[in-house]
């Protein structure tokens, strides 16, 4: 067998590594950030009999515009948003790419704000897009004035800010994205993968669409929707940014299976968002319980934990591997990410973390 060095491979390729958050079998995998909670079942029959009708038609290529799920896609964000406002693809991973794709690529820039996505960076690797790293603040804050700042001083043709940010957990206020948006000539997406599990009656950015065309909000049903095994992103912008997209998506990229399966998941939003509560109630758990055992932790609006006070991140995440559960070192220094599972799944990581702390 060759080795990847004896192919002729890009040359800004050579010497990368892949998304690689370990997939390992364990009884609890907090390192991802999914939905532990699954499908209820009267869900999952409705969904199977809409994946049964679009096999009856499968000789048939699916909807290229995905019209229905568009509707559903739309409906569901609310904000007066109509179906041209919206549009979707396989993960918001997706999403991303074909934002890069038409908008970014060679002699192009994206500047986002690390530590944030590890994503964000490969996908602009692979687009030919040159990652510029903006710094924030204190406490992973990103202001107004920061924001500006780091825009002014690199114009990029990008900008791509994650609320709240994956892997601290943080906020971003919509006020930064607003100066961020008139400081930069190109594209702002906000990531608003974990919008689901901010406070309720918390502004999304999608309150900042009207007159900004330029601005993309994406989401994912990846995550408070419980369906990331689906792979569906999506995002709500002005509707030429759909026009934009369409010339760089591959045909049919959205298969009749997915478009089937996701549509009556929409039609069942409120039972599948109605773990959003307990979930967020397990993090508060981790929030408060965490510092008590000498591991600091900052505010999260989303799914998951990043806490400090690790000496030794990879001996941790070993000794916690070894009771069967699986969190993230996201390469901060002396910190891990966990994932807030169901009540059993938070009361076991809870419990081997006090173990741990104590010996
Ligand atoms: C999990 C996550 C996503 C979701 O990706 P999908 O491709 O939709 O599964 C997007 N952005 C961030 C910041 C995430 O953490």
């Amino acid at each position: 067998m060759a080795e990847l060095d004896d192919l002729p491979l890009r040359d800004d390729l050579r010497g990368l590594s892949p998304y690689g958050a370990p997939q390992k079998h364990v009884r609890i995998p907090l390192n991802v950030n999914e939905n532990s909670h699954g499908i209820p079942e009267p869900v999952a029959r409705d969904v199977v009999t809409a994946l049964a009708g679009a096999v009856l038609q499968a000789n048939r290529y699916p909807d290229r515009e995905f019209t229905a799920l568009r509707e559903g896609l739309a409906d569901y964000l609310g904000h007066g948003l109509t179906r041209d406002n919206t549009w979707a693809a396989n993960g918001s991973n997706e999403i991303l790419q074909q934002v890069l794709q038409a908008f970014g690529g060679p002699g192009r820039s994206v500047l986002g704000f690390p530590p944030t996505y590890s994503m964000y960076p490969i996908l602009a690797r692979g687009t030919g897009t040159t990652w510029v790293a903006g710094k924030r603040d204190a406490d992973y804050a990103i202001t107004p004035e920061t924001a500006v700042r780091e825009i002014v001083a690199t114009e990029p043709d990008l900008v791509f800010f994650c609320s709240p940010n994956n892997p601290t957990g943080t906020p971003l206020a919509l006020d930064t994205i607003e100066a961020a948006y008139d400081a930069a000539r190109g594209i702002v997406v906000v990531d608003e993968a974990y919008a689901e599990f901010a406070p309720p009656d918390t502004p999304s950015a999608l309150t900042l669409l009207p007159g900004r065309e330029r601005l993309i909000v994406s989401r994912t049903m990846s995550k408070a929707f419980a369906f990331a095994g689906v792979r569906l992103g999506y995002l709500a912008a002005d509707p030429a940014v759909a026009d934009a997209l369409r010339l760089v998506r591959l045909p049919y990229h959205l298969s009749a299976l997915t478009q089937a399966a996701a549509v009556a998941a929409l039609g069942h939003a409120d039972e599948l968002l109605a773990t959003v509560a307990d979930i967020a109630a397990q993090r508060d758990r981790m929030l408060a319980e965490l510092p008590r055992l000498g591991f600091p932790t900052r505010e999260s609006w989303t799914n998951f934990v990043l806490f400090g006070g690790v000496a030794d991140p990879a001996a941790l995440f070993d000794a916690l591997l070894e009771r069967d559960i699986l969190i993230r070192d996201v390469g901060i220094p002396n910190h891990l990410r966990v994932t807030a599972g169901t009540e059993v799944e938070t009361s076991a990581f809870l419990a081997a973390m006090a173990e741990l702390a104590a010996q």
